[in-house]
This record gives C-alpha cells, sequence and structure tokens, in this order.
C-alpha cells in the first residue's frame, strides 16, 4: 500500500554533485552512512544508532540533495515527504498519513525516511497549521513512532472512513489501535529552516538526536557549486573564481540558477547556434540577480 504523496527515489546522487560543504558531508556519513551500513559495529560497540538527524538552514543550500547522496551511497530505500503534506483538517487524517508513511518506512527498511520542513507539520505547539489539537496529535503520532509504537494503519482506515472536520470532539488519541514495531532500520531525517519552531519533544536523546547545519556556501565552496553546474557548458575567457568572489550571500541554488540564466542569456544575444559562454555572459547577467535570501533571514 502506497501513499501517493510519498515520493520515492530513484536516480541516484553522487556526493561529488555537491559542491563544499566537507564538513556537512563528513557529519552526515557518519550519523546517517554508519549506522545504516554498518549496524553490527554499533551493537558490537553497545552504541545506539541514531533515530533521527535534523538537518537546518538557509533555504536551497543542498539539504535535500545532501540527504539523497547518504541515501544513494548507502543504497537504501529513500522515501520523501513534504511535513505540509503530512497535514490533514480533518480527524484523524494526519495521523493515518504518518502511519502510513512509517509502514511503508518499515517495509522499505533499511531505509531513510525524509520529511522536507518539518516545521510546517510539527512547530512549536499553538504555531503553523490548524492550531494545538492538530498539531498535538500529530507530534505524539510522530513520537510514538519514532519510539517503536505504531498505528495499525488498517484499523486506523477502518475508524476514519467517514471523515470528520478537525474539532470534532468524539475522537481521541486513545481511540487508536496501536502495536509495537521495529523501526530500527529506519533513520528519520527531517530538514527546516526554523530549528526554533520545532517542539523540544522531538530533539530528546533517542528521537532526533543529532542536528547539523548547512551553511551558506563560502568562496570555496561557491567555485566548487560554480564548477558542478558549468560542467556541462563550454566556457571562454571566464574565471569561476571572479565569479565566486562576486556571488557573496549566494545559496547553491542561486548559484545554479544564475548559470542556467547566463545560458538562456547567451541564447537569447548570441543566437540559438551559440556554443561559449563569455565573462560578458556572465557579468551582464549577475547585475540582474541578487541573493534570494537577506541577512535578516539567516
Ligand atoms: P529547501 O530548504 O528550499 O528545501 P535545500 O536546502 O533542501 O532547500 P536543495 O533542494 O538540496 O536545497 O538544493 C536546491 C538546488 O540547489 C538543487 O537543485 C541543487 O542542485 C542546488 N544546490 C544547492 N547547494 C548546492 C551545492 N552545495 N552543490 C551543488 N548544487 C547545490
Amino acid at each position: 500500500q502506497r501513499h501517493s504523496d510519498l515520493l520515492v527515489e530513484q536516480r541516484p546522487v553522487s556526493w561529488e554533485d555537491i559542491g563544499g560543504l566537507a564538513e556537512v558531508k563528513l557529519q552526515l556519513q557518519q550519523a546517517v552512512e554508519w549506522p545504516l551500513k554498518h549496524p553490527q559495529a554499533f551493537t558490537r560497540l553497545g552504541l545506539p544508532r541514531p533515530k533521527g538527524v535534523l538537518l537546518y538552514g538557509p533555504p536551497g543550500c543542498a539539504k535535500t540533495t545532501l540527504v539523497r547522496a547518504a541515501a544513494s551511497a548507502c543504497h537504501v530505500t529513500f522515501l520523501a515527504i513534504n511535513g505540509a503534506q503530512l497535514y490533514s483538517p480533518y480527524v484523524g487524517d494526519s495521523e493515518r498519513k504518518i502511519a502510513e508513511v512509517f509502514e511503508q518506512a518499515r517495509a522499505g527498511a533499511p531505509c531513510i525516511l525524509f520529511i522536507d520542513e518539518i516545521d510546517s507539520v510539527v512547530g512549536r505547539r499553538g504555531a503553523g497549521h490548524g492550531g494545538g489539537g492538530v498539531q498535538e496529535r500529530v507530534l505524539s503520532t510522530l513520537l510514538n513512532e519514532m519510539d517503536g509504537i505504531g498505528i495499525r494503519v488498517e484499523d486506523l482506515k477502518r475508524s476514519s472512513e467517514k471523515l470528520l472536520p478537525e474539532g470534532d470532539a468524539s475522537v481521541t488519541s486513545s481511540d487508536r489501535p496501536q502495536q509495537e514495531v521495529d523501526n530500527s532500520d529506519v533513520l528519520l531525517v527531517a530538514a527546516t529552516n526554523r530549528p526554533d519552531m520545532l517542539d523540544d519533544a522531538l530533539l530528546r536523546p533517542g528521537r532526533i538526536d543529532r542536528i547539523i547545519y548547512v551553511p551558506l556556501p563560502d568562496e570555496q565552496s561557491r567555485l566548487s557549486i560554480l564548477h558542478i553546474h558549468t560542467r556541462q557548458m563550454t566556457l571562454e575567457g571566464v574565471s569561476l573564481s571572479d565569479i565566486a568572489r562576486l556571488t557573496d550571500g549566494f545559496t547553491g541554488a542561486d548559484l545554479e540558477n544564475l548559470c542556467r540564466e547566463v545560458a538562456l542569456h547567451a541564447l537569447s544575444v548570441d543566437g540559438l547556434d551559440v556554443e561559449r559562454l563569455t565573462k560578458r555572459h556572465f557579468i551582464d547577467v549577475l547585475s540582474t540577480l541578487h541573493p534570494s535570501i537577506s541577512q535578516g533571514q539567516l
């Protein structure tokens, strides 16, 4: 049984497709690759395996791409969903979606379950979607799943056949049929731009207990990112080091966009048979682009 919102990754991503971020890659290898690839080493040393990892940092700086690369590197199933897709205005429906997602993750184990923008569904109590009621039940369902107490999706389906709008008091979480489940080969990786919005209960030891900051790229990283995104292009007289220096504040996504815009600009000014991108093309486009995030958002 597959939930339609859930993305199952097929195309592998390599660590080499991600520029810079050497320290972050290493942290991810330790937190994600090691426990999934070498569980016996953890058992032998009596080390608990991390159940959850949080990546945080400004948007467009490769959080999602990093997790895809980690999944590809350890050849495990990669399931991804956006936190907002787990939200539903109907009683019990968000819990059912979470239960389904975890059930699918267990079926595909070993598995990385990636929840992007997790703050949109389990933000601090009272904030975000739908106010306290839904949020609290969604949070407790997610925590239960992480703690190894799942909800039987089959039973839930029967009980939520008639969807009641939120606020209906006739269903409480204690009505839900629960069972112990083995989540040891499911690693939850969550991403957010707003770690301050997450409920503390999610960040306790044994739940999401590894937190990794994914920063804006520095000049050296920008240069690597520019190399990656111009791999297919022929450059003439362009110093990517100069471009890296001129793009302070640009995210990886901004740099990818810059390269695309430069190619389009070259096509439009020099015609469809243009073969090389020149410094002029880069300078023209750079004068029109700005970093997508402002200092205040960092
Ligand atoms: P969001 O918070 O908006 O979900 P994100 O941090 O998850 O963003 P990604 O979706 O991984 O970022 O990256 C967006 C795009 O930017 C990707 O297509 C990726 O190719 C490019 N990109 C970002 N950072 C890098 C990088 N360090 N190296 C190469 N490409 C990058």
